[in-house]
């Protein structure tokens, strides 16, 4: 039977999942977000200012969707150390109900003076000074978040200074950025990296890949995306596609269609310079374009001789799963999410 690892059904919405306006310190209103974003050929911005959740639903129409959401910092620096030597780590809450007016965490000090105004009694309601950077810290964060109903990203690990023991124990993590625009064009290159993701994946944490623009100005914007499969663009329906995984990350290239049948795995893309499948194991395939010159558009790979020691042998090191990478004729790539050989039927 052909299963979908995509869905079947449904449209892709292009979305940016980080953002800054000038509720914190990006340049642009949240009014001219849209209509930039918009023109772009965006339907989704989650509006993920720094530290306040403030709701932008006057903003949702039939084609834009809005995301309420926040991102918050938890440092390693105090007043008394300067702040480009210590690491920290930056979450982006995403509330799955857009009538959510509570935050998991709220320092009321780090608000600028000029968006006090939108400060509510709900949102002091988890007021907290009481941090740490540590990881058993963020966990317990993490999952007051989950608990309240947020989908919880880990961003830009490059940029925060962080290596592998901050992150691979990380639990109830949704999505890991792998590509950050800003980050990017400021000259943190390894902010354009999987490798904490496939890092994560073998500690065994079931995180979706994110490609984002952070952008707190022009030079930032439009790069790195996600697009979500969905049957409307509604938020509860958004919401329940990006907690499944029906999406994937790209800075170009698009993924059409990704299926597999009989062990056959199926993509159909824009036109690339490679489609391949990497693994959890020394098991990739590829198909890079011909002698022609001719753009692939799409590819099959026999997955069997993988599926089969996954089915076969015990005590795998690692819990198996693929993924398909685009490159396209720019140097770009899409990702798709690891797929688990678990939720193959
Ligand atoms: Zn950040
Ligand atoms: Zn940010």
């Amino acid at each position: 039977m052909k299963q979908y690892l995509l869905p079947e059904n449904g449209q892709f919405y292009k979305a940016n999942m980080h953002m800054h306006t000038t509720v914190s310190d990006g340049s642009w209103t949240p009014e001219e977000t849209k209509a930039r974003y918009k023109e772009q050929g965006y339907s989704i911005v989650a509006f993920t200012d720094h530290e306040i959740m403030v709701p932008h639903d006057d903003l949702a129409d039939e084609d834009f969707l809005p995301i309420l959401s926040y991102e918050f910092a938890v440092n390693k620096w105090t007043k008394e150390t300067n702040f480009s030597f210590w690491p920290c780590y930056h979450l982006n809450f995403y509330a799955k109900d857009p009538k959510q007016t509570k935050m998991p965490v709220f320092v009321e000090q780090r608000i600028p003076e000029k968006s006090k105004h939108f400060i509510t009694d709900d949102m002091r309601e988890n007021q907290s000074t009481d941090f740490r950077y540590a990881l058993d810290y963020i966990n317990g964060l993490v999952k007051k978040a989950n608990d309240m109903g947020f989908l919880v990203s880990y961003n830009h690990p490059y940029w925060s200074l962080q290596n592998y023991e901050d992150y691979a124990g990380l639990e109830g993590v949704w999505g890991v950025e792998f590509m950050n625009t800003g980050c990017y064009v400021e000259g943190y290159h390894l902010d354009c990296d999987m490798r904490p993701i496939e890092d994560m994946l073998r500690a065994g944490k079931h995180v979706y890949p994110l490609a984002t623009d952070d952008a707190h100005r022009l030079s930032h914007c439009f790069g790195g995306h996600i697009m979500v499969k969905a049957e409307k663009l509604d938020y509860p329906t958004v919401m329940g596609a990006l907690e499944r995984g029906d999406f994937y990350a790209s800075a170009g290239p698009q993924i059409k269609e990704l299926t597999i049948e009989d062990g056959i795995l199926h993509v159909v893309a824009s036109p690339c310079a490679r489609i391949s499948v990497s693994t959890e194991r020394r098991f990739t395939r590829f198909q890079n374009v011909g002698d022609d010159g001719k753009l692939l558009t799409e590819a099959t790979f026999d997955m069997n001789p993988y599926l089969d020691v996954c089915r076969t042998v015990e005590n795998l090191p690692w819990e198996p799963y693929f993924r398909v990478t685009l490159l396209d004729e720019k140097g770009l790539n899409a990702f798709s999410r690891a797929y688990f050989v678990s939720e193959l039927k």
